[in-house]
């Protein structure tokens, strides 16, 4: 069975001036997946998130999102489209509210958003119960759910995380991959990238495994969690 990749990546290359951060990887993401990137800081992972969405110019391949060629598209008209990335760090903006920080994420919408305000409220109480206070007062892993949130305001068909659980305690970067699970079951498709490969793999449909620019191996997230080689490089285990 043939399953239709809502993005589709060929033969990318990013070089930021003599570096070649990316060297022709090519992957694709299945409507309604979990996808995931793991591999060592500096791999290239967040050189490919950053070039989807229009943040990085490749010097060469292809990105598409269904059918339509993004590399021509500018950042705006890119999550418009239907993509949202949740950026590595969280970033949420301090100074203002969690609800002004949810109304952000939804700025380029016309139409109401009562309903989406209201569903993210349901995925994340503790947000709810936290509306009116500066994001900045939050825990970090409260700003991580804030981050998330902020992203499905824009009510994206795919959804990218940048290290979701980077600098996030055991506990809580498990409530991070619940509420991603939860996400996608409701029909959200997901692009991940990590380090921690445990979770992620765990929690992935399908995995690649990128080292200095290059996809190095590629399976379901099970058989690369399984993997010799991956559990020798990335889960601490032989
Ligand atoms: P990390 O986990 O640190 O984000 P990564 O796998 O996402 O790692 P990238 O951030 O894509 O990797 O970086 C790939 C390579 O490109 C690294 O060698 C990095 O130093 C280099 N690089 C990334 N951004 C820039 C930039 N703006 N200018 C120059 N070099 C860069």
């Amino acid at each position: 069975e043939k399953t239709e990749n809502l993005l589709e990546i060929n033969n990318l290359v990013v070089r930021y001036g003599g570096i070649e951060a990316v060297r022709g990887i090519s992957f694709g993401v299945p409507k309604g997946k979990i996808v995931t990137l793991i591999g060592s800081n500096g791999a290239g992972k967040s050189s490919t998130l950053r070039s989807v969405v229009g943040l990085v110019k490749p010097a060469a391949g292809s990105i598409s999102f269904k059918g339509e060629d993004l590399l021509k598209l500018p950042t705006e008209t890119i999550v418009t489209r239907g993509i949202t990335m949740v950026p590595e760090g969280r970033r949420v903006f301090v100074n203002l509210t969690v609800a002004e920080n949810l109304r952000m994420g939804a700025y380029m919408r016309k139409d109401s958003i009562d309903k989406d305000l209201e569903r993210v409220y349901t995925l994340f109480p503790r947000l709810k119960e936290r509306s009116w206070q500066p994001a900045g007062t939050l825990s970090g892993g409260e700003q991580q759910m804030l981050a998330i949130a902020r992203a499905l305001m824009s009510k994206p068909e795919l959804v990218m995380m940048d290290e979701p659980s980077l600098g996030l305690a055991p506990i809580i970067v498990q409530e991070v991959f619940e509420i991603i699970r939860e996400i996608n079951k409701e029909g959200t498709t997901i692009l991940l990238i990590e380090q921690n490969a445990n979770m992620a793999l765990q929690t992935a449909d399908y995995g690649y495994v990128m080292e200095t620019g290059r996809i190095t191996l590629s399976g379901t997230g099970r058989e690369l969690a399984e993997n010799e080689q991956v559990r020798e490089a990335y889960l601490g285990r032989a």
